[in-house]
């Protein structure tokens, strides 16, 4: 597997779909925008604890994307700066060719070190094991 996040590019935040946050994520978002976590949940989130998302609003598929890309890139969630190495992207095949039609990172640069993939991908499926329980 090749991967090279391509400069400018906001693709993958564009999707349809979920940023799901772990305690951690908010905790160190909130406290960068500079509010409580209780308020952040009441502006940003939705769902049912602990499997909460950023709520979506009408014309933007995150709170945290502007024009120019991800405004809080350097602390983003784990599901987006694990991105592409989860778990179900590094078990199927078919998986990564979807993700291969919008990610323009796929398939370029360096071969990926798959051990600090799998790495990756295990925080990822034990920090939402919710999300994967059926695949198990
Ligand atoms: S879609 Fe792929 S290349 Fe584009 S920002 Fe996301 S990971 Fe990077
Ligand atoms: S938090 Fe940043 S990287 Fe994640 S979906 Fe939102 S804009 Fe994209």
């Amino acid at each position: 597997m090749r991967f090279q996040c391509q400069p400018g590019c906001i693709r993958c935040c564009e999707q349809k779909g979920f940023v799901y946050l772990t305690r951690e994520d908010i905790a160190r978002i909130a406290e960068h925008v500079g509010i409580t976590r209780a308020e952040f949940k009441r502006r940003y989130l939705c769902g049912t604890a602990p499997l909460l998302r950023f709520r979506k609003q009408r014309h933007k598929a995150c709170p945290f994307l502007l024009t120019g890309g991800c405004s809080i890139h350097e602390i983003k969630p784990l599901q987006c700066s694990s991105f592409p190495f989860w778990p179900e992207l590094l078990a199927k095949a078919s998986e990564r060719r979807e993700t291969a039609e919008y990610c323009p990172g796929m398939n370029k640069g360096p071969l990926v070190n798959i051990e600090l993939a799998r790495a990756k991908a295990d925080e990822v499926q034990r920090a939402f094991p919710q999300l994967y329980e059926e695949e198990e």
